[in-house]
């Protein structure tokens, strides 16, 4: 099993939250597209606006993963899958 990340398996919850500042591209986020009301402190959540993993802290605030959470983030196929979605929606609106 791979660390017990959950993967959601639809997204159809929009929550908002705090504004946050991607810690790769600093775009200020404030919402969150899953299957549950809220993310979880602890949680992976991928940028739309670079594509990058993120982490949720405590105050559903996004942080940095250190490199041996990224590794936890691409062993889930799932999530490795997303990524990829995402980074390619990322370079077909780069113009
Ligand atoms: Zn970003």
């Amino acid at each position: 099993m791979s660390a017990g990340i959950e993967v959601p398996t639809k997204f159809d919850r929009t929550s908002q939250l705090p504004a946050s500042a991607c810690p790769t591209c600093g775009k200020v986020l404030d919402a969150a597209t899953g299957d549950a009301p809220k993310p979880s402190p602890g949680d992976f959540t991928i940028c739309l606006c670079c594509a990058e993993p993120a982490l949720f802290d405590d105050d559903l605030a996004l942080g940095a993963p250190t490199g041996e959470e990224v590794e936890e983030f691409y062993a889930v196929p799932e999530l490795a899958r997303m990524q990829a979605l995402a980074a390619r929606r990322v370079r077909d609106q780069t113009p």
